[in-house]
């Protein structure tokens, strides 16, 4: 019922219901749910001694004066001023020649816009115009501000949802009975209008509190389906043992961890089982997880089938390419890799992909080009995504899909899903949300922990710093690197300027390489480089032919170069906490001290809660208990870290946020099966 088209609304044709496509908009369900991004309130009415600057405020005036009109550059500029019993402010309006004859002198008005403060006097820029009476019947109310494209304003919107809900297609109720009294929630009907035209803000939180747990309810009952479903998937690939995985298992220069071990049995136990593996590795940074993937790649191989492993940066693809093609030539096994991303050459990427089409490859390494059109796999038998969570909870199962189709020949197209020969999944991810909420968004897979970090590994040492510090945290990274380590910097930009007062890594290279001894080389590396130089570069740092990588976050997932045991990241307030700790990931890989150096470098005044923010990373390296920090210091609305990425992106509900109605949620979803 609810998926009827858009031109059902009165008032929006082709042209308009063109324009919602763009947005996402494309029935009138989806623009029902297309929620604002903010409110905006109309604030009570101030008198103009009370104006202050950067503020949106409303005055009652009366203009004094006729208003006057210039030309700057083709564009018209619209000027007045106005006044009450408390002192006066001029008004500036840019093309909107008509006010010149609109405005009436003498004549009192509401106006309504962003104050500016010029010498003594203020300005409104663009004010609004009402009349008293009108203001006052929106006094205090909450004016939605939808997100918007190109040639869709906002008031098309609001009065598009406006005309829907009054279309009353909407009124069936989509949450059981029982959850909406237990929970005192509002009904869909009270939902949809609060989340859109809310009286007060509390109406808009009941509103939002009730769609945010429909989100997550829904949620979890697909992902509780889609686990029932795989787990009766058959196994299309089974595997047995062969001598090339414990052969390798003896030959490494370490010995793996109980953990691994652990992990590693489970992943054989269900590639050699009755069903399809769906499988999530979770361990913190640096806990091993790539060995254990290239176990898993060798032994599909080993059985005559394909493997794939896809990471979220071409950085990390390369990487594990390389790491696995040395692994591969040095214990003779029978893995041949190939590189696949989007940047190749249309040469390399033809090789490439006759050679996987013919199953010349076995072992595909690459970007989220591995699943575009036009790859064809040859018996791909195990699918694994790198750093999961980069990839988003809801885009998993699209994935799934994807990679399915890509397994299939096009004439099994035809058959159901369970009849497919789907690939087995294994997730690898350092997860860095808490637990209790980790085990509900993952509730569709089976769960290995690689809860152990690798023997003779010491602890990173920490320190918070202000910039005073820097000469110091210099000396720090001349010292291991004549000690023979390296060291990466990283800035939050690239260039001078693009954010004022925020380092960036090119002027930072050309300061260490004045100040630093001459003998000490410096790499510069950003993800607006090209995909060739950004491999050079990041290989140069791999073989130690550079000691210092001055870097943007390009490094923040898997780079794995365990020589490096110095992380010193700058204006380190602008990141997530989460993002800190994969940063800091990049040290402490080896079995040498690391350090790592969060210089803050934000103003004296805002420092407080920054301080405590840094303060736990600080005082943990545990991946789990920063996420539980972060989850109790996050207020709500702010978008630090995962969101920041886009991963575990919902609608309306936030992970952090809404923790509470995550858990109830789930709670539900396992009284209601
Ligand atoms: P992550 O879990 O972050 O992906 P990696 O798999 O990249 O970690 O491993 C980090 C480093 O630790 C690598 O250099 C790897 O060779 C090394 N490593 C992995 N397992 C062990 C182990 N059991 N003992 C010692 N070093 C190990
Ligand atoms: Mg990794």
């Amino acid at each position: 019922m609810l998926h009827r088209p858009l031109t059902e609304i009165k008032g929006v044709g082709e042209k308009t219901a063109a324009l919602f496509a763009k947005v996402g908009v494309t029935d009138i369900a989806s623009l029902l749910h297309y929620y604002p991004r903010t409110f905006s309130v109309f604030e009570e009415v101030t008198s103009a001694d009370r104006v202050t600057d950067g503020r949106t405020v409303s005055v009652n005036c009366i203009v004094t004066g006729n208003p006057s009109v210039r030309h700057v550059r083709g564009k018209s500029i619209v000027t007045a001023r106005c006044g009450d019993e408390s002192g006066n402010l001029s008004l500036i309006w840019f093309n909107a020649p008509w006010l010149r004859s609109g405005l009436k002198p003498g004549r009192r008005y509401v106006f309504r816009g962003l104050a500016k403060k010029k010498g003594n006097a203020f300005t409104l820029q663009q004010p609004a115009m009402f009349t008293p009476e009108e203001y006052a019947s929106l006094a205090g109310s909450m004016q939605p501000v939808y997100p918007l494209t190109k040639g869709l304003t906002n008031a098309v919107v609001m009065k598009s949802i406006r005309k829907a809900l009054d279309l009353n297609c909407y009124t069936e109720e989509t949450l059981p009975e029982e959850i909406l009294s237990a929970e005192g929630f509002t009904g869909i009907r009270e939902a949809l209008f609060g989340i859109h035209f809310p009286k007060n803000e509390g109406d808009y939180l009941a509103a939002r509190n009730r769609l945010a747990f429909e989100e997550f309810y829904d949620f979890i009952r697909k992902l509780r389906a889609l686990k029932e479903e795989n787990d009766l998937a058959p196994n299309a690939f089974p595997c047995i043992e062969t001598a090339d995985t414990a052969r390798l298992i003896e030959a490494l220069p370490y010995r793996l961890t109980a953990a691994q071990h652990r992990v590693w049995e489970e992943i054989k136990t269900d590639l050699e089982g009755a069903h399809q593996m769906n499988r999530l590795v979770q361990g913190d940074v640096g806990s091993g997880k790539t060995i254990v993937a290239f176990l898993s790649l060798l032994m599909t191989a080993a059985n005559g089938y394909q493997g794939a492993i896809m990471a979220p940066t071409a950085v990390l693809a390369a990487q594990h390419f390389e790491n696995f093609r040395a692994l591969s030539e040095r214990h003779g096994l029978p893995v041949r890799p190939v590189l696949l991303t989007g940047s190749m050459s249309a040469k390399d990427r033809r090789e490439a992909l006759a050679g996987i089409a013919d199953g010349a490859y076995n072992v595909i390494v690459g970007t989220h080009a591995l699943f575009q059109e036009g790859v064809a796999y040859r018996r791909l038998a195990l699918v694994i995504t790198d750093e999961q969570h980069r990839f988003g909870v809801r885009q998993r199962d699209a994935l799934q899909e994807k990679a399915k189709i890509a397994a299939d020949d096009a004439d099994s197209r035809s058959r159901t899903i369970a009849e497919r020969h789907a690939p087995h999944i294994l997730s690898m991810s350092a997860t860095p949300i808490p637990r209790t909420l980790a085990i509900i968004l993952y509730g569709d897979l089976h769960v290995s922990l690689l809860d152990e970090a690798p023997a003779k590994r010491l602890p990173v040492k920490n320190a918070v710093v202000n910039t005073a510090y820097r000469e110091k945290a210099r000396q720090l990274i001349v010292k291991e690197v004549r000690a023979g380590h390296q060291a990466y910097v990283i800035c939050p930009m690239i260039e001078p300027g693009e954010m004022e007062g925020l380092t960036n890594v090119t002027e930072y290279a050309e300061e260490l390489r004045e100040i630093l001894p001459a003998e000490i080389r410096i790499g510069v590396l950003h993800g607006q480089m090209k995909a060739k130089e950004k491999d050079r570069v990041m290989e140069e740092f791999a073989a130690h032919l550079t000691d210092v990588l001055v870097s943007t976050t390009v490094v923040e997932v898997g780079v794995d170069v365990p020589n490096a045991t110095v992380m010193m990241i700058e204006d380190a307030q602008r990141f997530g906490l989460a993002q800190l700790h994969q940063l800091r990931g990049r040290v402490g890989r080896g079995e040498a001290q690391s350090y790592c150096i969060f210089t803050d470098t934000s103003p004296e005044a805002e420092r407080g809660e920054i301080n405590e923010r840094l303060a736990v990373m600080k005082e943990s390296n545990d991946g789990f208990k920063i996420a539980e920090e972060d989850l109790k210091t996050r207020g709500p609305g702010e978008l630090f870290g995962l969101r920041q990425s886009g991963a575990l992106a919902f609608r309306i509900a936030d992970i952090y946020r809404d923790a509470d109605l995550l858990t109830r949620a789930a709670a539900w979803a396992d009284r209601t099966e």
